[in-house]
């Protein structure tokens, strides 16, 4: 008997997605991306490749075409790992209609996926190294439609003085790299011996829910929860029933108050790095303009990674759509709320053979905290 057996293709782990077809021949492998439960939207995927060292692989995915964001698999890399801690990317080509993913393995087990996953498991080790740090305390929220944790990590101790500064990450579960830049943020701001962190804490409080849905994340979704909720358009009207983990954060943001809401997500059409703000809710006006382009600004002064040329069009003066988080929050509290969109391909103003990564993430995020400081005594 051969030891390494037949190839074979899996997906049955946490935010695994591939509907294999025929496997047969490692040269012409079908495959399709299962569609999240409820609306029609699917792009992520996740799977492993076992025995297939040294087999020139075409991995053609056949739905690629009528996936959420077909322009997000052109001139799209797919991601690739052996030991799922290091990524790399690998020829890929898209027709319109098939994404073919081109590759020889040089060991028995691979892994490819649309981005660089971020497991629940990786997250519960975020959580428990969060828990564990002076300054934080944890709170568990609710649960989510199935059952799962909705975590809450408060860090810094409230009073009256203190600016409140909201976080929130992977409402849209397949924009991994949403809670890569967190978990960097996250790690700056535990940082004792960091005199920005310090800075901050002495005049801020933080309170960061780094996945908004571990449902989505688990099944290998790419936008809605379990319910089949985008919960990204469920903040005016949130219930408990379908859109649960929406309804738990919106509350307690209640409890709170807000002076400052980045709410971290992945584009993936564009190649850049980029803020969508909340210019079209009622009350933005020349103090949120203000704070909106100082922020940018300082963004764009921090890191050669951020640009403003290119982004979403900007929503016209009381057009804002006020189910998204961000514009819900900007018009409840008043304050700086802001999207930050990041690629899944590349930030083509620094491009990089290894396109956007969680290590470019995870520093997007610490560079968050610099910015915020130059903001911070202006936000309310
Ligand atoms: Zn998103």
């Amino acid at each position: 008997m051969l030891w390494c057996g037949a190839m074979h293709i899996s997906s049955s782990f946490d935010s695994g997605n591939i509907e294999v077809i025929d496997d047969k021949d490692p040269s012409a492998v079908r495959l399709r991306i299962r569609k999240d439960a409820g609306e029609d939207h699917f792009q992520w995927f996740h799977f492993r490749v076992t025995a297939a060292r040294g087999k020139a692989l075409r991995l053609q995915i056949e739905n690629a075409g009528e996936a959420s964001y077909p322009e997000g698999f052109e001139n799209y890399r797919a991601c690739v790992s052996y030991d799922r801690v290091h990524f790399g990317r690998v020829d890929t080509t898209f027709d319109g209609k098939v994404l073919t993913i081109i590759d020889t393995p040089r060991l028995d087990s691979v892994y490819y996926s649309y981005f660089a996953p971020y497991s629940l498991e990786r997250h519960a080790d975020l959580v428990a190294h969060a828990v564990c740090q002076p300054h934080v305390q944890y709170q568990r929220l609710g649960a989510s439609c199935e059952g799962r944790d909705m975590d809450l990590l408060r860090i810094g101790q409230p009073d009256g003085d203190k600016k409140v500064c909201w976080i929130i990450a992977r409402q849209h579960p397949g924009e991994t790299m949403a809670e890569w830049l967190v978990e960097g943020l996250l790690h700056r701001l535990f940082d004792e011996d960091d005199p920005v962190a310090a800075a901050l804490l002495h005049k801020a409080v933080f309170y960061v829910v780094p996945n908004m849905n571990p449902d989505g994340s688990f099944r290998g979704h790419l936008r809605n929860n379990a319910a089949g909720m985008n919960l990204n358009r469920a903040w005016a009207e949130p219930s408990m029933e379908r859109s649960p983990e929406v309804f738990l954060v919106r509350e307690r943001m209640m409890a709170t108050g807000v002076d400052f809401c980045l709410d971290v997500h992945g584009d993936e059409g564009l190649p850049y790095n980029f803020i969508a703000g909340a210019n079209g809710i009622p009350r933005f006006g020349p103090r949120l303009a203000e704070l909106q382009h100082g922020y940018v600004d300082e963004l764009i002064r921090r890191t050669p990674e951020f640009q403003k040329e290119h982004g979403y069009p900007i929503d016209p003066p009381g057009q804002a759509n006020l189910s998204m988080a961000t514009n819900w929050v900007g018009q409840t509290f008043d304050c700086l709320s802001m999207t930050l969109e990041q690629p899944f391909k590349d930030a083509s103003n620094r491009p990089h053979s290894d396109g956007w990564t969680p290590k470019r993430a995870r520093r997007l995020g610490q560079v968050q905290l610099d910015v915020l400081r130059s903001v911070i005594d202006r936000l309310r």
